[in-house]
């Protein structure tokens, strides 16, 4: 065995094999794949081998769309046989809503070029002949699913692999991981040791071992899946017969299955409601090609509808059933990227669609580890994306939820219950009291809106307007002509100190530093130019800074900064999570309230918009910032969160005469876009560059050196590519909700990034992008909603306050 390579990779399953190719594909060949067992020896041997683009995450839709796209070049590399059926699918809808989402799930897909269309019940026939039609209502066609033999897959990427130089060494198992001081790895096998630059987790059933070697705890969780292959249907050689075709693929919501023809027979998958994990806490080194027991007891009353829903299967005989356990992560998502606080340690886990989306996972990581970046958009599956607040035990709730939800519709104002509460504020019990509805924001609970009562306290789960509209109406109008006060816990906040700590820090972002005393938006650029990161910061002193930023992405951030930061310890940075919360005061007579809070003077001339100051607020020590993301005039006041429970009291006695109201975060989300201010990951993500988002004004281009200036210069000179633009759309009862396809001129260019309804301005509103050569001030606009193309106009100035004089009153 090789002692040495650049990358050693841990897992020889479909996910591990597609990365070591795509390593060799980008040129990378000291290479080197370790496998416990024979390759395919976790979940990947008994997969149905099914394969789609569809995603409910447009990003992570492409990289399936690429996977599905790779296997032809893959069989022609290796000479390998992947065994491919590509056939068409359907997804059948048996309720309006199910019906709703289809249509949602086509508008989506067209920006992507998917050609996905709505079919009759009639015309889904056509693929699928077992079909009790008065059970449907409608369906989806998507012409690019089918499904594969996993084994011969994984070998052919194996095969391509070792022809691009990879080496794969079967019956090693790795037992530990040590870090040399250099950051490079020892790799400890049962075999001997490979030292290396760089290793990947691609351990699949064992990846949460594999993540303890070096002291994680990856948030996955295996659960058991049971699919049955039945005996030959004649019904079925018939159809093949009569419409020279085969079966296509079928996902019934209704029934929680997915069907596809196996030889003239039919597989049966169910994601059933009392799903079943496997080996919660740790996975056995000596779980093989093994099955578990079969239960179709537990699958009996998802097969039940199924049965109804498609008759002629009813009296199929049972050939085998096949349970086996899969990963996945909380949100079933896989988990890509490098490890933060782990220098060069790479996660590819948690993949639970292998044969949808290893060759993406692959494409996406191995871009990463080569080029520095993953040359896609990938927040959707960034390992980054959950920190250490999701614990073995909440991911085992979140994932036993997502898998009783796999094939259940996510409303856009549907919070889902499971794991909840996990982080919550010295407030919660007050705000629930108070009718809040809460939501959780990456584990940490946040108001929503607030009903009148805590009877009324629920969201009625709708694609279209809902019972929340008259309360949010009523925040938002408490804030733009009084005061309202919204619980601000959920940004990220960090503190940057040391004699470096200017230099780093200037160095990191596209505008000036503040000056004392002061604050200043702050965007962050990678080496492309392209926006990772939005902030708000203060120079609190020489030597000390106050950062904010977006909470979910902290471990993003952290693991960027960490690249950066200077090895000499001139520079500290500290992200303080929930050890620094805060309150929000904002609309007109904000200033008065803090006035009667506080001995310092806070009159506009002495505390001035953008202004950041210490100061004691209701006897609590605190940081005010003079900004807020309404657009209003208003403050950010944060403190330790022992204190915020007094701070909030002393906000409620000092604004009860001036009529103030808590506001939640859906009514702090309308008064942003009433501004047209753009929110990170929707407007502001690693595929925008800061023109193409309109950020001009904050990206300084002819003062100091900042990561990506190169680019942004660059882009400045060509034109941006891309136009954000800001809309506001004849909507009937629904509004936008993000990710649906702007028509210019009656074809699809763009879509939308994020949008609702502007309760204080009446109107409802959308941001979105389109290619720059489609923007013209007469260019027709229309919004595919739910399936149909709504009239909307461009907006040049936010339709509140166009003047920003609220903000500087
Ligand atoms: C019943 C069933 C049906 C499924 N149907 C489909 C489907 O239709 N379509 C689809 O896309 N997906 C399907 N899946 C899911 C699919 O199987 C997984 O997404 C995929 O196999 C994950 O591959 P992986 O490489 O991440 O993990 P695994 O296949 O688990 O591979 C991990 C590998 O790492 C090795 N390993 C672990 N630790 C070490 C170590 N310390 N040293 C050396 N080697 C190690 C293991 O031996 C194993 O071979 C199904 C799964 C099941 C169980």
């Amino acid at each position: 065995m090789k002692t040495t390579a650049r990358v050693v990779i841990i897992g020889g399953g479909v996910v591990g094999c597609s990365v070591l190719y795509h390593l060799t594909k980008k040129g990378w060949s000291d290479v080197m794949l370790l496998e416990r067992d024979q390759l395919t020896s976790g979940s990947t041997w008994h997969a149905a081998g099914g394969f789609h683009t569809l995603n409910g995450d447009p990003n992570v839709a492409m990289l399936q769309s690429y996977t599905v796209s790779l296997y032809e070049e893959l069989e022609r590399i290796s000479g390998q046989s992947c065994g491919l059926h590509k056939s068409p699918g359907i997804m059948l809808a048996d309720t309006p809503e199910r019906m709703e989402f289809l249509k949602m799930t086509v508008a989506r897909g067209r920006y992507l070029g998917m050609e996905t269309e709505i079919i009759s019940v009639k015309e889904a026939l056509n693929y699928f002949p077992f079909i009790e039609e008065k059970y449907f209502l409608g369906a989806l066609l998507d012409p690019n699913e089918g499904h594969l033999d996993p084994s011969g897959t994984t070998y052919a990427y194996a095969k391509a692999a070792r022809i691009g130089g990879a080496t794969i060494e079967v019956q090693t198992k790795v037992e530990s991981l040590e870090q040399k001081p250099d950051g490079t790895w020892r790799v400890i096998t049962n075999k001997g040791v490979v030292e290396c630059e760089h290793v990947v987790n691609a351990g699949g059933l064992w990846a949460r071992e594999v993540g303890r070697m070096v002291g994680i705890e990856l948030p996955v969780l295996a659960m058991e899946h049971m699919y049955l292959v039945t005996d030959d249907i004649p019904e079925v050689e018939a159809f093949n017969k009569s419409a020279g075709k085969e079966i296509g693929h079928v996902i019934d919501f209704g029934a929680e299955s997915y069907l596809r023809q196996e030889g003239k027979g039919m597989v049966l998958g169910v994601y059933e409601q009392a799903g079943k994990p496997w080996s919660t806490k740790t996975t056995p080194w000596s779980f093989g090609q093994e099955l578990l027991q079969p239960d179709l007891d537990r699958i009996a009353p998802s097969l039940e509808i199924a049965f109804k829903h498609f008759p002629t299967l009813e009296n199929a005989g049972i050939k085998r059933v096949i349970n086996g356990p899969f990963t996945f992560a909380p949100d079933g998502n896989p988990l890509v990227g490098p490890v933060q606080g782990r220098t060069n340690f790479w996660s590819a886990c948690g993949v639970m669609a292998g044969f949808s989306q290893g060759g993406g996972v692959g494409l996406a990581l191995s871009n990463w580890m080569v080029d520095g970046d993953p040359g896609f958009d990938i927040w959707g599956m960034d390992v980054a994306r959950y920190g250490d607040w999701a614990t073995r035990t909440y991911t085992n709730a979140k994932v036993r939820e997502n898998y009783s939800r796999r094939f259940r519709i996510r409303f856009p104002n549907e919070e889902l219950p499971a794991g909840r509460p996990l982080q919550t504020t010295s407030l919660y019990d007050k705000f629930i009291e108070q009718g809040a509805v809460m939501g959780d924001s990456w584990g940490m609970e946040t108001p929503l809106w607030f009903a009148p009562s805590v009877a009324e306290a629920k969201d009625v789960v709708s694609f279209h307007r809902s019972n929340d509209f008259p309360h949010i109406k009523a925040e938002c109008k408490a804030v733009r002509e009084a005061v309202g006060v919204t619980e601000v816990a959920n940004f990220a906040k960090y503190e940057i100190t040391g004699p470096g700590a200017e230099a780093w820090l200037q160095s990191q972002m596209t505008n000036t530093l503040p000056k004392t005393g002061r604050l200043q938006l702050c965007p962050m650029l990678n080496h492309n130019g392209k926006i990772i990161g939005d902030f708000t910061i203060a120079k609190a002193a020489e030597e000390r800074f106050m950062m904010w930023g977006s909470s979910q992405a902290q471990v993003y951030h952290m693991r960027w900064f960490e690249q950066t930061l200077p090895t000499d310890g001139s520079v500290t940075i500290t992200p303080f999570g929930m050890k620094l919360i805060g309150l929000s005061i904002a609309g007109p007579k904000s200033r008065e309230l803090l006035q009667r809070l506080t001995d310092d003077d806070v009159s506009g001339e002495a505390f001035k918009f953008m202004d950041y100051r210490e100061m004691e607020v209701a006897t609590v020590r605190a940081h005010v910032n003079r900004v807020t993301y309404t657009g209003d005039l208003g403050y950010e006041i944060w403190v330790a969160p022992e204190y915020q429970r007094r701070l909030y009291e002393s906000i409620m006695e000092a604004g009860a005469d001036l009529g103030i109201k808590n506001f939640g975060m859906r009514a702090l989300l309308c008064m942003r876009l009433e501004k047209n201010f753009g929110t990170w990951f929707r407007e502001f993500r690693p595929i925008y560059g800061p023109f193409e988002a309109g950020l001009d004004r904050f990206v300084k281009l002819d003062k100091h050196d900042y990561i990506g200036k190169a680019a942004a210069i660059k882009e400045k000179a060509d034109g941006p590519k891309k136009t954000r633009i800001f809309m506001v759309v004849d909507a009937l009862d629904c509004d936008v909700m993000g990710d649906e396809p702007i028509w210019v001129d009656g074809k699809v260019v763009g879509w939308v990034t994020s949008g609702g309804y502007g309760h204080y301005v009446e109107q409802s509103l959308a941001q979105g992008y389109i290619p720059t050569e489609y923007f013209k001030p007469e260019m027709k606009l229309e919004i595919e909603i739910l399936g149909e193309r709504r009239p909307a106009r461009l907006q040049m100035d936010p339709p509140f306050d166009p003047e920003a004089k609220r903000m500087r009153m």
